[in-house]
């Protein structure tokens, strides 16, 4: 058998979401985004950090065009 109980508990919602990179509001019921994180590992000169980024997809197809296998 089990029993329950009623408890209040504060839960964390996204507010808004802005482009890393031009600081755009991103409109995720509009379009698409790329959202990544990161946990640096002990290799790293950035041991334990955690990243996360959202970037919109201007600025995702600006930044890859940089990339040495898109040249
Ligand atoms: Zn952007």
């Amino acid at each position: 058998m089990r029993t329950y109980r009623t408890i209040m508990q504060e839960v964390q919602t996204i507010d808004h979401i802005y482009c890393d990179c031009c600081g755009r509001e991103i409109q995720p019921e509009k379009e698409d985004f790329l959202h990544f994180a990161k946990e640096w590992g002990y290799l790293s000169h950035k041991d334990g950090d955690c990243h996360t980024w959202d970037i919109c997809e201007a600025c995702y197809d600006q930044w890859t065009s940089t990339f040495a296998k898109a040249k």
